[in-house]
């Protein structure tokens, strides 16, 4: 499964943080109980949460090569021809900041793309 993927491909870098600051020669999150790729998946499972930063719920991707897509990127549901997403769920993954500046600029590029799609039909 990708995203457990990438879950435990990042795991090991907060844990290296966490070292640093507390001097300690033992890892300690997620521990020696977790070592291989799906310990890791099962502990990132088991403890993240999306706290105020929800989104990706209508991940926008290339529908003929991902199955998870929702919104195609002229940001139209697949299947359908005017019903659209704009908001942080069609973020693909979350970013590494707090999502509100991005979530400006995805909105302000479905604007031009709906005014340039206006136009063209006229
Ligand atoms: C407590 C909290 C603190 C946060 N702090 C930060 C921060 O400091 N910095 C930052 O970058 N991000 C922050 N975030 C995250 C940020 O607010 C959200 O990621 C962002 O607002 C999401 O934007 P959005 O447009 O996707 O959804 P929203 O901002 O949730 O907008 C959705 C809108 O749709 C409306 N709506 C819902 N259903 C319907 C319907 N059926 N018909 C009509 N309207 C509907 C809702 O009323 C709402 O106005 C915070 C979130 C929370 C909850």
């Amino acid at each position: 499964m990708p995203s457990r993927k990438l879950l435990t491909h990042h795991i090991k870098q907060p844990v290296k943080i966490i070292l640093f600051h507390s001097c300690s020669l033992e890892e300690l999150l997620p521990g020696a109980q977790a070592s291989n790729e799906e310990q890791l998946a099962g502990y990132v499972l088991s403890t993240a949460a999306s706290t105020y930063h929800a989104a990706g719920t209508c991940k926008m991707s290339d529908p003929s090569t991902d199955p998870l897509t929702v919104v195609d990127e002229n940001f139209v549901v697949v299947g359908f021809n005017n019903l659209r997403i704009v908001d942080g769920s069609v973020l693909p993954l979350l970013t590494p900041v707090n999502p509100s500046a991005t979530i400006y600029m995805v909105a302000e590029k479905a604007a031009d793309v709906i005014k340039q799609q206006n136009a063209a039909k006229k």
